[in-house]
């Protein structure tokens, strides 16, 4: 399975079924089996993860999402400001054991301590940049870790996220209908070759250029500003 850690969601404190009732949504309308669920990719099929903070609760709640330089500098890019949008996660001792090596080798050491960049949250614990009846504002512009979730790569096999069936399966359209990985690409519109590609493009983002990554962990570090604009 794979193993990296791209979103930790605490389901404890997460509402266990969206509002269907409330929903006016098609996807709510109906009774829900593994042939509907098929029929409902076949007329919805521009439906991407992208619309699902739209329509219901969605794993861009309470996420923890690694953000690399490239991801920093294309979100920069649109105007918004690195320690508005981006935050120092720190790893413990204990979090250290278990990472894959490049994991590792990405995290930014200061004063003894082990560091990466992630979204920062908005008061309703959403991704800053989720936004209530549009979804995720970034589109395209997404981190890589957006991308890939919630799938990720070993050797040649494309598989879910480790954690992604039992973490998100009261909460993700997919997984609560238990799309396999073929049905599931199809429904976030990727393919097996661009989950290879996105890999691939993580492994050497947040494996290069450490010491331009490190300034802007350090700058955020010693930031003070609050909140995005
Ligand atoms: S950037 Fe978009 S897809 Fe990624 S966590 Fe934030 S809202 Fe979700
Ligand atoms: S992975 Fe699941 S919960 Fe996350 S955006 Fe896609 S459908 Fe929604």
């Amino acid at each position: 399975m794979g193993s990296w850690k791209i979103r930790t969601s605490i389901l404890d404190e997460r509402p266990s079924t969206p509002d269907k009732q409330a929903c006016k949504h098609p996807f709510y309308s109906r009774t829900w089996n593994r042939f509907s669920w098929l029929i409902f990719l076949e007329e919805y099929s521009q439906l991407t993860c992208r619309d699902c903070g739209r329509i219901q609760e969605s794993c861009c709640f309470k996420t923890t999402v690694p953000l690399s330089l490239e991801d920093v500098k294309q979100i920069e890019s649109l105007g918004y400001r690195a320690e508005d949008f981006a935050e120092v996660l720190e790893y413990g001792e204990d979090e250290l054991d278990g990472l894959e090596n490049w994991e590792r080798e990405s995290l930014v050491e200061f004063c003894g301590k082990c560091y990466t960049l992630v979204f920062k949250h908005a008061n309703d614990d959403n991704c800053i940049f989720l936004k209530k009846g549009r979804g995720c504002v970034l589109g395209e512009h997404r981190a890589l870790a957006c991308k890939i979730y919630p799938f990720w790569r070993r050797d040649s096999e494309i598989m879910f996220l480790d954690d992604f069936e039992e973490s998100m399966k009261d909460v993700c359209m997919i997984r609560r209908n238990g799309a396999k990985v073929d049905e599931a690409l199809k429904c976030i519109c990727e393919t097996r070759e661009n989950i290879k590609e996105y890999h691939d493009r993580i492994i050497k983002a947040f494996t290069s250029e450490k010491l331009e990554y490190a300034s802007v962990v350090k700058k955020i570090l010693e930031s003070k500003n609050p909140s995005p604009a």
